[in-house]
């Protein structure tokens, strides 16, 4: 179901639903209610994926019968939505993982600098004993993914995991420069950025489509 690509820090989740979802998102004519379901059933998918290397403890639980061994996940898990795009990705990650804590950055461009700056950063503690996922349907230049990941680095955060519908080989390899121990899992790899920073062949703006705000 899931495959290493040529990029030694992608994983490209292969499967026929996903398949048929990306299709959906794809499509300019999709209604903004199709998108917002496909894009929960492909992080459904997402979240199944990311947490197969997740550590468990065991611990005794007490059926109806009898005493017996079950498990529960070692390290807690932080979801970070990127604004406003990444919010449409929460629902599918806690319909897997419902205790998640959910963290939200924001980030806008410094016009005299043109750095990414965050106008918005709010995390639960203890980042570094997480398992933080980032989650961004798009992976365009990967410059504010970059610099999200920085800033929740700063605040200690260790084990990474970057989660998006769609990337671009421009910034897969940004990012396998600037932060290599950060996995990316994505749903498709596209061709390349048109000018303006859009992935093609992609699927527009996913804020808008996402929120209906075409
Ligand atoms: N952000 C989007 O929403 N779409 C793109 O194609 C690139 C960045």
């Amino acid at each position: 179901m899931k495959k290493k690509s040529t990029h030694q820090n992608l994983v490209l989740i292969q499967h026929p639903l996903v398949k048929r979802d990306i299709t959906i998102l794809r499509d300019k004519n999709t209604s903004t209610e199709m998108f917002r379901a496909a894009v929960t059933r492909i992080s459904n998918v997402l979240a199944v994926e990311i947490s197969t290397a997740f550590s468990l403890t065991k611990s005794k639980v007490k059926t109806p019968l009898e005493l017996t061994e079950g498990y529960k996940l070692k390290h807690e898990v932080v979801l970070i939505p990127v604004l406003r795009a990444g919010l449409g990705m929460v629902e599918g990650f806690l319909q897997l993982i419902p205790d998640a804590k959910l963290g939200h950055v924001g980030l806008e461009r410094n016009e005299a600098t043109l750095q990414p700056m965050s106008y918005y950063l709010k995390t639960p503690k203890n980042l570094g004993k997480s398992e933080v996922i980032l989650l961004d349907p798009m992976l365009a230049t990967g410059g504010s993914a970059s610099a999200a990941i920085d800033f929740l680095k700063k605040r200690k955060a260790k084990n990474i995991i970057f989660a998006c519908l769609l990337v671009s080989p421009e910034g897969v390899e940004k990012l396998f420069y600037e932060h290599p121990d950060v996995i990316i899992f994505s749903s498709a790899l596209d061709r390349q950025l048109n000018k303006n920073g859009y992935i093609l062949p992609g699927l527009g703006d996913a804020g808008d489509r996402t929120f209906g705000t075409l």
